[in-house]
């Protein structure tokens, strides 16, 4: 099937069409400033950029342009859209009401607007790009595929937080977790490398980009992940918090006599290595300045590489052992050091790998020696593949 894969932010629109027999990423795009008089479009086709500037002040105009551009000779991959098989909706919170990728409906339209107090930031884009389309392309089947939907397989004493239980039946508070698409799509991939049914394998996935979550998965499904009620909690990102004592947030809110807005402002987008190395949100310029002797990028650097251990260790807990720990993302996939030093203190459950195998970036490959009593892989994520696989799923 064609699948045209749709990634909805307030602002802005990634897509990639993807065949699913090849796998392959026919052409992919991203359009930013969607709403502004300087929206522009990045599309890239055959390895190739082309920049157009057209101000779509909405996500319908910004779908409509796009459309003409999958259909144009210079730059299209349809001749057609009658060759457009379906799309496939990214969609972060499903909350408790979506437990696996969907057909939209209208039903299921009014189930992701409902569950948008759960993610004010997300849910409400992907509703624009499920609205627009509907107007566009009336007749394409459209699937949405969850960021939380993987997870719900982790069990009750594991999501429910220590707080009044009235909190999680009024308002659906407990831990949902997220990169769901891309936990999935690593698992079954490391699975295929090391040639087990993955219901034979404990595996812990480090999704460590800008966003990181940690997530434990035994025969092919979540039991836990790291993030909570939001992406904010687990292990420091680059500019998130991470957990907490709680207790923090009111103690800063009362000797800063900050609000609310400010409050979230500053743990989710002051916190993180940034907020510790007061250097960057980039890992690359903390390494950078950790080795040219930065204390503060230093230590970042070693409260992140020891949180990412300490969850490591929880979860091989959780699911009573494990046998593969998985690298990917920007940082996961990307950065050697951050990869040793995590694999560094698991040296009491016997991980051990290969310097030079791990000397690599962006690449899929085992890192571990022979000899590790855990195997360690770098498996880059591909998060619009397992999108585009769900929607066929679903519609097959
Ligand atoms: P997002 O969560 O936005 O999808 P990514 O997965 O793309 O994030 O990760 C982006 C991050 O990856 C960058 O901010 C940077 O910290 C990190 N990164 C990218 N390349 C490298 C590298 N060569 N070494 C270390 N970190 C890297």
């Amino acid at each position: 099937m064609k699948i045209l894969v749709l990634n909805s932010g307030s602002s802005s629109l990634k897509y990639q069409v993807i065949d699913t027999k090849t796998e392959e990423t026919l052409v992919q795009g991203y359009y930013e400033r969607i709403g502004q008089p300087n929206a522009f479009l990045t599309h890239k086709l055959n390895g190739e950029k082309h920049k157009f500037e057209y101000p779509a002040m909405n996500h319908e105009t910004a779908i409509q342009f796009v459309m003409e551009k999958l259909t144009s000779e210079e730059y299209g991959v349809f001749k057609t859209l009658d060759e457009l098989d379906a799309v496939g909706h990214r969609v972060v919170h499903g909350g408790e009401t979506f437990k696996d990728a969907v057909l939209i409906t209208d039903e299921v339209v009014k189930g992701i607007k409902e569950n948008a107090s759960l993610a004010p930031l997300h849910n409400p884009a992907a509703i624009l790009g499920i609205e627009a389309c509907q107007k566009i392309i009336p007749n394409k089947p459209m699937v949405a595929v969850f960021d939380t939907a993987f997870h719900q397989t982790i069990p009750e004493e594991r999501y429910i937080y220590s707080i009044p239980y009235e909190y999680y039946k009024k308002y659906g508070v407990r831990k949902y977790g997220f990169h769901g698409t891309s936990h999935q799509y690593v698992s079954g991939r490391v699975a295929e490398l090391i040639g087990k049914d993955i219901k034979d394998l404990k595996i812990i996935n480090c999704h460590l980009g800008q966003g990181a979550s940690i997530c434990a998965i035994k025969d092919g499904k979540s039991v836990e992940t790291s993030m909570g009620l939001t992406p904010l909690g687990g292990i420091p990102m680059g500019t998130r918090s991470g957990d907490l004592d709680p207790s923090i947030v009111t103690f800063l809110m009362k000797k800063e006599n900050l609000d609310i807005a400010s409050i979230e402002n500053i743990l989710n987008k002051q916190s993180g290595v940034y907020g510790i190395s007061e250097v960057s949100n980039d890992f690359r310029d903390i390494e950078n300045a950790a080795l040219e002797g930065n204390k503060q990028a230093k230590l970042a650097l070693d409260v992140y590489h020891y949180d990412v251990a300490c969850y490591i260790a929880k979860y091989a807990v959780a699911m009573g052992g494990v046998d593969v720990i998985t690298f990917t993302a920007g940082i996961g996939e990307n950065s050697p050091f951050s990869r040793n030093e995590i694999c560094k203190q698991l040296k009491c459950f016997g991980v051990e790998i290969d310097e030079e195998l791990n000397n690599v970036r962006g690449k899929e490959r085992e890192i571990s020696t022979p000899n590790s009593k855990i195997k360690v892989f770098i498996v880059p994520t591909n998060e619009e593949l397992m999108i585009a696989k769900e929607t066929e799923r679903v519609l097959k």
